[in-house]
């Protein structure tokens, strides 16, 4: 199955847009609108994802005059080609997992054309939901391009707005495989989009993408091999628990081939071949060149921010290190009146994280002095079977900061669920809390559990309150959870 083959037809993608016009419609405007080609606003936000609602309806609600440009969907990429959709199939593929372990005389299996169905409602009633929202708190909603003319003026189609403030809320777009043949991979875009499943799936990559739709593809009867260029899955987390991620995907199915560096991707028969060098892990420079194949390969390598073609370089604002809009603490780029937020910029690419600073970004500007979240404490999840969760430093990263290992203790259990016992399974969970050896404070907590990102998000609170090891032991446990093990 090629990316094209993969893709299905508009009409769902259609009915959707037409189900949300139709609500813009039925939604009386505040009368903010000024008639003719050049208006004025308070605030431009251009892209109407997690950050630039969050940003354009906080504005709004503080009495300023908002317009909100978007080219494309409502919600950007949370609703439409991540967060959502990702997190619906993973409920679906976990609860394949448990229907068939209780019901494996049954077969119970979730169905990939159901599953996608349920999706799309749910992305349909949100794109619906949101622009509701947006209109009760006054924000004009414009389609079209944008791009920006001057430091203080947007262009939409015809129509010039001059603003006082604008800002760049635009996004990120999956990276292409950058060797020949990249082109015939799929992003995880396109997965959203699939009416029927690959027999089979090369996943490149070994970050959250990767390992989210190898765990959940896999759970939906996909043969996944995995492509990783480290020697390691989730380069970003804590190694101990990665390595139990990666043995709990091994003995789910996943074939992982670590220490690989993809060369070539060819058509073949209607599949397609992914070559490959694979490393020598035993340091003999013996390389090897294989080719792996399968009917589609899914590129998961990372996403770049998205800000070409808004005409920004040309005003003065300038690239970050990363490829992001360079913004200070207070978001705004080098051009005072233009600020950027969310995956336009560098550092944290999480949907909470853009929507705290469009929020916080909001209040500064139009009048409330907000709070600043904490950007450096931030808890994240990988939704894949069973899921990750973590706050705050890995062991390696604690170490690093303390200088001496000895500095640094660690809490690991390793247990298994009542949950995964029920479904006949033997997979054990794991919880491990990384912390300072002389004064006991907790400094990061990492667990592989299904439970494990609802946990996660509570446990944060209480590193930010400078939580230690010795809260936990005398916090009295609610029995039987899996959170627990965190406690006694
Ligand atoms: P990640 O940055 O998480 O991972 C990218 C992976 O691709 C790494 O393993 C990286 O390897 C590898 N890679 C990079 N370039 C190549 C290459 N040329 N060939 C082979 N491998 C390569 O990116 P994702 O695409 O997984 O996700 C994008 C962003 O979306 C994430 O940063 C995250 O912020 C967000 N996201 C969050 C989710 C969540 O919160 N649950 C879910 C999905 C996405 P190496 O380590 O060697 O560089």
């Amino acid at each position: 199955m090629t990316k094209r083959q993969a893709r299905p037809t508009t009409e769902r993608q259609s009915a959707r847009r037409a189900t949300t016009e139709q609500a813009v419609e039925q939604v009386p405007r505040r009368g903010r609108r000024k008639p003719g080609p050049q208006r004025e606003a308070d605030f431009v936000v251009i892209g109407a994802g997690s950050g630039g609602v969050a940003a354009a309806r906080r504005a709004a609600v503080l009495g300023a005059r908002v317009v909100l440009v978007e080219r494309g969907e409502i919600g950007g990429t949370c609703v439409n080609r991540g967060c959502v959709p990702k997190k619906m199939l993973s409920y679906g593929a976990g609860l394949a997992a448990i229907l068939s372990g209780c019901l494996s005389h049954t077969g119970g299996k979730e169905d990939w054309s159901d599953a996608i169905v349920r999706v799309n409602a749910e992305m349909a009633r949100l794109q619906v939901a949101y622009t509701h929202r947006l209109q009760e708190a006054g924000v004009e909603l414009l389609r079209g391009d944008a791009t920006v003319i001057a430091p203080d003026q947007v262009q939409v189609g015809a129509q010039a707005i001059r603003a006082k403030r604008i800002l760049v809320a635009t996004g990120a777009r999956p990276r292409t495989l950058p060797v020949p043949g990249g082109e015939l991979a799929c992003s995880s875009d396109d997965i959203f989009t699939w009416q029927s499943l690959p027999a089979s799936l090369v996943v490149i990559g070994g970050g959250y993408v990767a390992v989210e739709q190898a765990s959940i593809l896999s759970r939906y009867g996909v043969k996944v091999e995995m492509l990783v260029r480290e020697d390691r899955l989730l380069a970003r987390f804590d190694h101990e628990i990665a390595h139990a991620l990666a043995e709990a995907l091994a003995a789910k199915g996943v074939r992982l081939h670590f220490n690989t560096e993809v060369t070539l991707l060819n058509q073949a028969n209607g599949a397609i071949d992914v070559c490959y060098r694979q490393r020598d892990a035993a340091g003999n420079g013996e390389d090897r060149i294989r080719t792996v194949r399968a009917q589609a390969a899914l590129a998961a390598i990372g996403r770049a921010p998205h800000w070409e073609g808004l005409g920004l370089e040309t005003l003065g604002v300038q690239k970050a290190e990363k490829g992001g809009i360079r913004v200070d603490r207070s978001f705004r780029s080098r051009v005072r009146s233009i600020h950027a937020i969310g995956d336009a910029i560098d550092g944290l690419h999480l949907t909470p994280v853009a929507t705290a600073q469009g929020r916080w970004l909001a209040d500064r500007l139009f009048g409330r002095r907000g709070d600043r979240a904490d950007f450096d404490l931030v808890p994240t999840a990988v939704f894949c079977e069973p899921a990750i969760g973590s706050v705050g430093l890995t062991e390696a990263a604690a170490i690093a900061a303390a200088g001496k290992p000895e500095r640094i203790e660690t809490v690991v259990r390793r247990f298994v669920s009542l949950e995964t016992r029920f479904a006949g399974g033997e997979q054990a969970s794991m919880v491990k809390l990384v912390v300072n050896a002389r004064s006991g404070r907790v400094l990061g907590a990492h667990m592989m559990d299904n439970a494990a990102p609802e946990i996660v998000q509570a446990l944060a609170v209480a590193l930010r309150l400078g939580v230690k090891l010795s809260h936990l032991q005398t916090t009295v446990q609610l029995h039987p959870t899996v959170a627990e093990e965190l406690f006694g």
